[in-house]
């Protein structure tokens, strides 16, 4: 757990605020501190080496977003592109906010955060990191901590071990880790995995490769989208202003997934028929959609991947690419034996299995030199610790787009920031209230609500939620932009 700060070559800096990572999460945290506190300094430090952290990191064939950027993007800077747009654009679209608010600045990148520990009596954390080019030591000292390092491990994916891998002659390559130099022209490809990745890699690998097997355990729900809203298409055929478009598209788009989360939790067999239904046109006839796309769980109990223009299907369709569910027996040194007796033959197999969860960046906190087990402490609207001062971090949303809830967020660290100063605070810290005195502490995330693999398989390392406000996270969209912007910061927070 937490360290020792270790001595350090370079001398100490102080930030008002510090934030740790230089994603869609982080940029956005920068951006509000800017608007907010012009006179307040700030770094971002970030372990990549350039900025958009997901988009950074995943450079396989066909990265592209999964939601429409018009509720990706950011609530401040018009999407001038189709809704589903590539790795590239996204990064392009960052570095242009970046760029036209000078952050470049402010943002550090090759900085590994490894320790924080806050001190009560000098009301500040002090802030190691490690310089990945060289290993030297860095040391910052914060007023605040704002955590915007994602949700999973950005050095290495999740792979299951599977019998005899080590056997398998060709390349065995993850998403997060894809070689620039692997070429899949002509070769039989195997991708493992059925959650959107697998959806995007396919279609692009089935351009050039022999053939693509999709082999999955169990199926995803899919949904074949437009790349671009038609109403985009209409506004910006009339020259309404980008802003606008921007806003009506985005409005659009919140309907339509205020509408899906419905029928998800009121009518779910029949959101299932629909998203069935709408598959098995698209698909070859006769092919058994039921085996293949039709998961156990409810819809939106996962995300429902979409399929920009159906081109999943359309390789199926074309004979290009194929799906097989089945669970993996063992590797031979040219393939995969399944458990019910086929073997796929393959020259590359790509393990498109997923994330490891990743808690604060892999950082050891401590308060007052006590260090800090998450796993018993709850969340304070999704976005602040119990008992951990001074620190705010952000969580998405898993069910609508990411920077929705980057956007609420910030505006309601800054809201906090002035209530700080309104009550002359130089702390502020979630406390449990009396009457949450035998509050029942529930897991990070309802199976019932949310059973994604990597949630599953990692959530007993996480912070809790309570059962009533306000301790609890994972709310929807269309119910925090009305309940955030307004949430009483003074119930549940001590300021000192
Ligand atoms: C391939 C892929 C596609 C996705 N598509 C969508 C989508 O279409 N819609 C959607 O809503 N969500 C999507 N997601 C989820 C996605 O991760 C988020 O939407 C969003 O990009 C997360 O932004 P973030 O800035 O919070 O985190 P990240 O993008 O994960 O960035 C976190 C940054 O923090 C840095 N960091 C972490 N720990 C440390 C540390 N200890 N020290 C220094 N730096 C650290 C990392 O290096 C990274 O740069 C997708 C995820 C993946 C993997």
């Amino acid at each position: 757990m937490a360290t020792p700060h270790p001595p350090v070559a370079t001398p100490t800096a102080h930030v008002d605020v510090l934030v740790v990572g230089a994603g869609i999460s982080g940029i956005g945290a920068a951006y509000h501190l800017r608007q907010h506190f012009p006179e307040r300094s700030f770094t971002v430090l970030d372990a990549l080496d350039g900025a958009g952290g997901t988009w950074w990191t995943h450079r396989y064939p066909g990265a592209r977003s999964d939601s429409d950027l018009f509720t990706f993007g950011y609530s401040f800077k018009p999407w001038r592109g189709p809704s589903i747009a590539t790795a590239q654009e996204i990064r392009s679209y960052l570095e242009e906010v970046v760029e036209e608010n000078g952050l470049g600045e402010h943002i550090r990148h090759g900085h590994r955060v490894t320790a924080a520990s806050w001190s009560s009596e000098d009301a500040r954390w002090t802030v190691d990191a490690v310089r990945t080019s060289t290993g030297e030591p860095v040391r910052f000292t914060t007023d605040f901590l704002w955590m915007c390092q994602g949700y999973y491990r950005h050095d290495a994916g999740y792979v299951p071990r599977w019998p005899g891998l080590e056997r398998f002659a060709g390349p065995v390559v993850h998403p997060q880790r894809w070689p620039e130099d692997l070429d899949c022209t002509g070769k039989r490809v195997v991708v493992i995995g059925s959650g959107a990745t697998a959806a995007t890699l396919i279609p692009a690998l089935a351009e050039t490769a022999e053939h693509v097997t999709m082999l999955q355990r169990t199926p995803t729900f899919f949904i074949a989208r437009p790349r671009t809203h038609e109403l985009a298409t209409t506004l910006r055929e009339l020259d309404v202003p980008e802003e606008w478009t921007h806003e009506i598209v985005r409005r659009a788009y919140f309907k339509q997934g205020e509408e899906v989360t419905r029928m998800s939790f009121e009518e779910p067999e029949k959101l299932r028929a629909f998203l069935l239904e709408e598959m098995r046109k698209l698909l070859p006839e006769g092919f058994d959609v039921e085996r293949h796309f039709n998961p156990a769980y409810r819809p939106w109990q996962q995300r429902i991947a979409v399929v920009p223009e159906g081109d999943l299907f359309t390789a199926i369709r074309d004979g290009r690419a194929s799906v097989v569910t089945d669970t993996i027996e063992e590797f031979t040194d040219d393939g995969i034996r399944t458990s019910s007796g086929h073997f796929l033959a393959a020259d590359v197999v790509v393990t498109a299995t997923g994330f490891d969860l990743s808690l604060f960046g892999e950082i050891a906190f401590a308060v007052d030199g006590e260090p800090v087990d998450f796993t018993e402490r709850v969340t304070y609207r999704g976005f602040m610790v119990s008992g951990v001062p001074n620190m705010a971090y952000v969580f998405g949303y898993f069910r609508s787009s990411w920077t929705l809830r980057a956007d609420l967020v910030s505006e309601v660290v800054c809201r906090l920031m002035v209530r700080m100063k309104e009550r002359g605070a130089r702390s502020v810290v979630p406390t449990l209230r009396p009457e949450d005195a035998d509050m029942a502490l529930l897991p990070w995330a309802d199976p019932e609500n949310f059973n994604a693999g990597y949630v599953l398989r990692s959530q007993h390392r996480m912070f809790r939620q309570g059962d009533r406000e306000p301790w609890t996270h994972m709310r929807e969209f269309h119910e925090e932009r009305t309940t955030l912007p307004v949430a009483d910061l003074d119930d549940g927070l001590v300021y000192r």
